[in-house]
């Protein structure tokens, strides 16, 4: 027979949320469990662009009251991590680039762009003069103004590494068929939990369904068809900003596992179903490219798309993501999404304020969970894309 185990939280789902919201746990003293079915990383996590938002492109929309306020908090959050002294210790994760650029047409509409950003958070943003553009974007035939952000964009798979690698032995696998009825395998196992919380991003809403926890839920799936181009020419991170409340396209820059850059493209690119085909996002990051790039030459270049949908609590707004993390409360079962990866410090925030109000404290203890098998760590987009010239 299993023998019986108390943790003080099972957390299921091992995306940015659970792991972020695990370590942090850990480091309390907290006896927590982070259970995943397929891969430690998750799926839009390891899939995201790593851009740790201040607020700005959510400015250019007009949302400065709610949105682009709740995210500002959360860039210091990150920037303590990153120094090893925040809640979680990010001191082993990578800075991919330390600032973005905004590629701005010339003409009113930028011009009114770049006042509202401005207005809204001043410090982090000022217009570059073209003698100090980056000498890439100089010879690129880009012809507005480029605007310097000091927004960080993370090396996310040294996010989840830095993540889960301390607490590698309380985060283990279950499997796909177990996770589908995941109270029934706590029971099955012998493990008792004082807060069960899934960040299980689109399978939250699946399961609260089945455990008849959702009343008052109400969730919303963002399809994207992100592009991908290789090989980039140079590392780039930008928006381009056009006539639209969303950029044209938002381009960050990783390097695949034979070292070649590639170029990841969202914004409006990739702003469609999911099941649209594939040309459609390539051919609209080839147009903005062209547009605003036009001297770069990509005609040799390969490309490939990644189909995935954003899954997050409803918007009060319509068509927009929520301001702010969704935690959905039934008993002692939580049901969690960050919204961005960057508000995953303040998911965990709300779920230590659960705790905190249940009596739950830190048990201090480490319960050894060696009998569940180890699980695997998510591979990149660009490394499982198939690729097209
Ligand atoms: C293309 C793209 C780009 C993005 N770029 C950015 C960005 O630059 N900046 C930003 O702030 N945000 C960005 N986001 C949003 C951000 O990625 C997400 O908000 C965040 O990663 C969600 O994290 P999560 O942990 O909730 O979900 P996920 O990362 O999806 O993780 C959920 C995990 O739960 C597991 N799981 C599912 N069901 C079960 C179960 N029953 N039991 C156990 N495990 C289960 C899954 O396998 C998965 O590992 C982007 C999103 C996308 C799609």
């Amino acid at each position: 027979m299993t023998k019986a185990r108390t943790a003080d939280i099972v957390i299921f789902g091992a995306g940015i949320a659970g792991l972020w919201t695990h370590a942090c746990l850990r480091n309390l003293g907290y006896d927590s469990l982070l259970l995943e079915s397929r891969n430690i990383g998750g799926g839009q996590t390891i899939a995201s662009q790593g851009i740790i938002h201040s607020g700005l492109k959510f400015a250019f929309a007009g949302k400065i009251s709610t949105l682009a306020k709740s995210i500002s908090a959360m860039p210091e959050r990150w920037r303590e991590a990153l120094a090893g002294q925040g809640g979680v210790d990010l001191s082993q994760a990578k800075i991919a680039a330390p600032s973005q650029l905004l590629l701005i047409p010339p003409g009113l509409l930028g011009g009114i762009s770049k006042t509202v950003a401005k207005k809204a958070l001043g410090k982090n943003v000022r217009e570059l003069n073209s003698a100090d553009w980056p000498s890439e974007i100089k010879t690129s035939g880009f012809g507005g103004s480029v605007v310097f952000m000091d927004e960080l964009v993370l090396d996310i798979p040294s996010v989840i590494r830095a993540l889960a690698e301390p607490n590698e032995s309380s985060i283990r696998s279950i499997s796909e068929n177990a996770a589908r009825a995941p109270l029934a395998f706590l029971n099955e196992s012998g493990i008792a939990a004082k807060k069960i919380l899934f960040t299980a991003a689109g399978s939250n809403a699946e399961i609260a369904t089945q455990e008849k926890h959702d009343q008052g839920l109400e969730t919303q799936n963002r399809p994207l068809l992100m592009a991908m181009m290789k090989p980039a020419p140079f590392p780039l991170y930008a928006h381009f900003l056009g006539k639209t409340k969303k950029p044209v396209a938002t381009v960050t820059t990783h390097t695949d596992q034979d070292g070649t850059l590639v170029w990841y493209i969202g914004g409006l690119v990739a702003e469609r179903a999911m099941d649209s085909p594939a040309q459609d996002s390539i051919n609209a990051a080839k147009k903005a490219f062209a547009a605003y790039l036009p001297s770069i030459n990509i005609s040799n270049a390969q490309w490939a798309v990644l189909p995935i949908s954003r899954a997050e609590g409803k918007s009060k707004t319509g068509g927009w993501m929520p301001d702010t993390p969704t935690l959905h409360r039934a008993g002692n079962v939580l049901y969690g999404w960050p919204t961005k990866l960057t508000f995953a410090p303040m998911l965990a925030d709300s779920v230590l304020i659960e705790l905190s109000q249940s009596n739950i404290s830190p048990s201090g203890t480490t319960s050894d969970w060696s009998f569940l098998p180890a699980a695997a760590y998510a591979q990149t987009p660009w490394d499982t894309a198939r690729w097209i010239p």
